[in-house]
């Protein structure tokens, strides 16, 4: 009688191996910095939008999607956050020829308001910035709103998911800092917003629990950004 098998002693690692999914976003890197329209990246390619009041997790989320400690820096000056921050996930490696335009993939890292006090007139700059990006760019394939999961659904958010979804864009809401409640006040909060949500905006904007400190959701949150810059297909 044959003895049982046993298993290959490589059985396991060749499991492991293949296991890790590759992540596209890993690439991400620093591009510009946009204060007015006239900075903007050339309009040709894909790019999906970040937006969250100041504090929300919205550097934390970022930095986990793409993998990287410290792409979109976790603490910021007031100042520093006035702008649109493009991380380009088509950069090649340093001496590869640069993609064409149309071919290029962007994270854009929205300002964020919030207890930061933003004089007036600076308010209305943003105001009509942010106005003309939703209403114009081309390339805006979708809107992701970070709102920490306890105080979700605020005035500023409202306002962004409005732009999104008035444009005729997806949005999609992490309801972060997850790991700061129980499994059931997440699901609990998970329901509220969803239900707000679909009352406010129809089936435009979906909704997720994340958490940039234990890392739950980043696949999901991650899959939907890569699907809309049709990463990974
Ligand atoms: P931003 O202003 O929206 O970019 O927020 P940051 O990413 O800078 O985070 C603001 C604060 O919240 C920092 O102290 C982070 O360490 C903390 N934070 C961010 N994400 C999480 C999270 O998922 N869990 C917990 N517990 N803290 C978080």
């Amino acid at each position: 009688m044959a003895s049982p098998r046993k298993p290959h002693p490589y059985a396991n690692a060749k499991a492991a191996n293949a296991k890790p999914k590759p992540n596209p976003l890993a690439r991400a890197s620093y591009l510009c910095a946009a204060h007015n329209p006239g900075q903007l990246p050339p309009d040709g390619g894909a790019e999906v939008a970040f937006a969250g009041r100041s504090n929300a997790g919205k550097s934390s989320a970022l930095n986990a999607l793409v993998g990287q400690n410290a792409l979109a820096r976790v603490s910021k000056t007031p100042g520093r956050t006035q702008q649109l921050v493009f991380f380009d996930v088509t950069a090649g490696s340093e001496g590869a020829a640069a993609v064409p335009p149309a071919d290029a993939k962007y994270l854009v890292d929205l300002p964020g308001y919030g207890y930061a006090k933003v004089p007036q007139d600076l308010q209305a700059h943003w105001q009509a910035f942010l106005d003309g990006y939703f209403g114009s760019r081309m390339a805006l394939r979708g809107l992701v709103v970070v709102m920490d999961i306890r105080h979700p659904l605020k005035e500023y958010d409202l306002q962004m998911l409005g732009y999104a979804v008035r444009r005729g864009l997806p949005a999609h809401a992490l309801l972060t800092k997850a790991d700061k409640l129980s499994r059931g006040a997440v699901g609990n909060a998970v329901l509220a917003v969803r239900r707000e949500l679909e009352s406010s905006f129809g089936d435009m904007v979906s909704v997720q629990a994340f958490s940039g400190e234990s890392k739950q959701g980043v696949d999901e949150a991650r899959a939907v950004v890569m699907d809309w810059l049709e990463l990974g297909r």
